[in-house]
């Protein structure tokens, strides 16, 4: 299987305080973006997954809509199992919403960092905090059935790793099913202390799972998906040994310092 990202638009409406991004002028034209469709169409039939990500991709719908046409009109040629629309969710429109309901081979993966404080360094491009609309628009995506269809994806830094378990709580309260922990990008550093938060949280959110006190399934790291509550003490041991392994091996930052 093989995992295409389709970059959509440079653009946001929003200013994250970690974001990946040094500019936000461009959006892409349709030429460009059908360069990125034509690669994958040329890969053939190998089983697929696309994600269209930007900035933000729903600021530009159209060309949305106009790419996952264009490669549904190709199926005859190339299989895809499934697409993901990365998104801040801050738009939220019929349109939008309907075009999600129609098509159910689309997956919905939204940036929310947890809870309000947990996401505070989510900001909208005028500085302040855009978590009211956010979670207004996951309580709009459940109340249309569309649960199962959609991910929250945290970043974790160190201002909000220490309440990692209450953010997750917080999500599983609202409805989410899914949600995707990742670690924040070379744009913030983490330390030690911030691994073993991190590793500490997760302890904390395998012991719920295993009481049956969370319902959702959570992804760890983007790599495997790891459902928690399925963990034997050995398979924990191994959780604790993977983290540790990733965070303190792979992050730029603790690299320099090991
Ligand atoms: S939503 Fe935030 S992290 Fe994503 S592109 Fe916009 S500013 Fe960057």
């Amino acid at each position: 299987m093989s995992r295409y990202t389709i970059y959509l638009i440079e653009q946001c409406n929003c200013r994250c305080v970690y974001c990946y991004q040094t500019s936000y002028e461009r959006a892409y034209t349709w030429e460009e973006i059908k360069v990125q469709l034509d690669v994958i169409i040329q890969d053939g039939k190998q089983d697929k997954i696309i994600e269209f990500i930007g900035g933000e991709p729903l600021l530009t719908f159209d060309m949305l809509v106009k790419a996952y046409n264009y490669l549904e009109n190709n199926l005859n040629k190339i299989t895809v199992l499934r697409y993901y629309i990365s998104t801040n969710l801050t738009i939220l429109n019929k349109n939008i919403l309907d075009f999600f309901r129609e098509n159910d081979n689309i997956f919905i993966s939204i940036s929310l960092d947890g809870n309000r404080e947990m996401n505070k360094l989510r900001l909208w491009r005028n500085g302040k905090e855009n978590y009211f609309t956010v979670v207004r628009n996951i309580k709009k995506l459940i109340k249309n059935n569309l649960n199962d269809r959609l991910m929250v994806h945290m970043v974790c830094h160190k201002e909000n790793v220490d309440n990692l378990h209450k953010g997750v709580k917080f999500l599983n309260r609202l409805g989410v099913k899914a949600i995707d922990i990742g670690i924040v990008e070379n744009t913030m550093s983490i330390d030690k202390n911030f691994c073993n938060s991190f590793i500490n949280e997760h302890e904390k959110i395998s012991l719920d799972k295993k009481k049956g006190k969370l319902t959702s399934v959570i992804i760890t790291l983007d790599y495997e998906p790891i459902s928690l509550g399925s963990f034997s003490k050995k398979d924990s041991t191994y959780l604790i040994y993977y983290l540790r392994n990733y965070v303190y091996k792979n992050h730029i930052n603790i690299e320099q310092e090991a």
